[in-house]
């Protein structure tokens, strides 16, 4: 879709919502492959005139159109968008889609993201209950690292569908998230252990999940609990006890 038709659309919309229109008829997905997920599920009830979802809906179709990254675009199986509900207390960034994501359309389904469901459990919440998207949209080919011009290219749609989800805290998973959506840097070992921010909303900087596996450095665990236990404090919520996260998987 064209920026030009996109934005007549949200202009309607926006009319729609200050009409009172709180629904409109759920979308078909019109290029995306059959199994791309819905991007966003709804958790809450919304306002009357909330155009949100729509808005969200067609970010991920513009999304599944781009072909600003010649080479991501070439390669892809499929784009993959953010997953979760709006207005969640937590999402998750993180870095790019690997293959597992790529040929399923859904961030964090591989060996990380059965990591991630773990640490999200761990912390007594359900995957459902936070939103998970990534610096890229694209699975760079054999995962390698986002190049600065492709994460500049995808930082429109992550800030997009920020403001549209409006979480209220965000965990970046690994070097490349925290360092992209904080714009920054610097180590992950100087932006562990502090709260940063990211356009008003608090900031949370941890390893990826997929640097705790079995392979890499498992022994991470304990830190990744460390900033998760400091997350839940700031979010005021309860810390779970034993700690399954830091057993081996
Ligand atoms: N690693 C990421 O950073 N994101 C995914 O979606 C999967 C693996």
């Amino acid at each position: 879709m064209d920026d030009a038709l996109l934005s007549q659309l949200r202009t309607r919309l926006e009319s729609l919502a200050a009409a009172g229109v709180a629904f409109l008829p759920r979308l078909q997905p019109l290029a995306a492959p059959p199994s791309a997920p819905s991007p966003a599920p709804m958790a809450t009830p919304l306002a009357a005139g909330e155009s949100r979802p729509i808005e969200l809906q067609l970010l991920s179709r513009q999304v599944a159109a781009c072909t600003r990254c010649p080479e991501l675009s070439s390669t892809r199986t499929q784009t993959v968008f953010g997953i979760g509900p709006l207005d969640p207390e937590l999402c998750f960034v993180g870095e790019a889609p690997g293959a597992d994501e790529d040929r399923q359309g859904v961030p964090f389904v591989g060996a990380a993201g059965q990591l991630l469901d773990r640490i999200i459990a761990a912390m007594g919440l359900k995957r459902e209950e936070v939103y998970i998207c990534n610096i890229l949209r694209c699975r760079p080919p054999g995962n390698r690292q986002p190049k600065p011009d492709e994460a500049a290219h995808c930082r429109e749609y992550l800030e997009r569908t920020l403001e549209l989800v409006k979480p209220k805290y965000l965990c970046a998973l690994g070097l490349t998230a925290a360092q992209k959506l904080l714009s920054s840097t610097a180590s992950l070992g100087k932006l562990r252990g502090t709260f940063h921010d990211y356009k008003g909303i608090p900031v949370i900087c941890t390893y990826h999940p997929a640097a705790l596996l079995p392979s890499r450095s498992p022994e991470k665990k304990a830190d990744v609990w460390q900033d998760m236990k400091m997350l839940l404090t700031k979010m005021g919520k309860p810390i779970p006890a034993p700690r399954p996260v830091s057993r081996d998987p």
